[in-house]
């Protein structure tokens, strides 16, 4: 069965592609696939997220699921301002979130904690909780298309070998790749993905853009992506 079009759309990010967007530490980003739209991350201010979506023309008030990638604050800060804005139906965290956080979320949404690799539905997958000996549990989402498992990651705090060696076991080979990977410097992980997308807290962001000059690309708020 052929699959149906994923759109990723980075609402916000440590830089932007124009400058009537926020701009901060932090990431945020709509995975649009059929009815579904999954808010991926809050960023820290989610004032700004909304305002950035409107700049962009992105609506956010079907948002269907919040994705939540680690408890740290530049990905789930966002949150209490959003959901007094956005009527999530569901919320999926790891484990890191605290219990009182997944409280206070349940309120507002059906909480979700992932510790398994677990599907979303539409053909989305979380990878399941990776663990990190000195960071919060993390998750990334999988979207399966034609071209192959994309994925969206928070930070990478787990590492970026062993998220793309979760989803190769999973899913397949890895397609594309995009998000945060922080002090990631084992670039020859990145050799068989047909595209990367370094955003947010990676610090070696132009070494890999000079490594991979056909497959990797800038990240920024407003940077857009489409598949199938
Ligand atoms: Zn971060
Ligand atoms: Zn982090």
């Amino acid at each position: 069965m052929t699959k149906s079009t994923l759109r990723i759309e980075v609402l916000f990010d440590n830089e932007r592609l124009s400058n009537d967007l926020e701009i901060g530490w932090g990431f945020s980003a709509l995975i649009t696939r059929g009815e579904r739209k999954v808010l991926f991350d809050t960023a820290w201010d989610g004032a700004q997220v909304l305002q950035n979506a409107d700049r962009l023309g992105v609506s956010l008030e079907d948002v269907t699921d919040i994705f939540i990638s680690h408890a740290h604050w530049d990905h789930a800060g966002g949150l209490p301002q959003l959901l007094r804005e956005l009527r999530p139906a569901r919320t999926w965290v790891p484990a890191s979130v605290s219990k009182h956080q997944r409280h206070e979320l349940s309120r507002h949404t059906e909480v979700h904690t992932v510790q398994e690799p677990t599907p979303l539905g539409n053909d989305l997958f979380s990878t399941g909780a990776l663990e990190s000996a000195t960071q919060p549990d993390e998750h990334a989402l999988v979207a399966l298309t034609e071209e192959g498992p994309v994925v969206v990651v928070g930070c990478s705090h787990p590492g970026v070998g062993r998220i793309l060696e979760r989803v190769r076991d999973e899913y397949g080979a890895p397609h594309t790749l995009i998000g945060g990977l922080h002090d990631f410097s084992d670039f020859k992980l990145l050799a068989p993905l047909k595209k990367v997308l370094p955003c947010h807290c990676t610090t070696k962001k132009a070494e890999i853009l000079a490594a991979y000059p056909h497959s990797a690309e800038a990240c920024a708020a407003g940077t857009h992506l489409t598949f199938g």
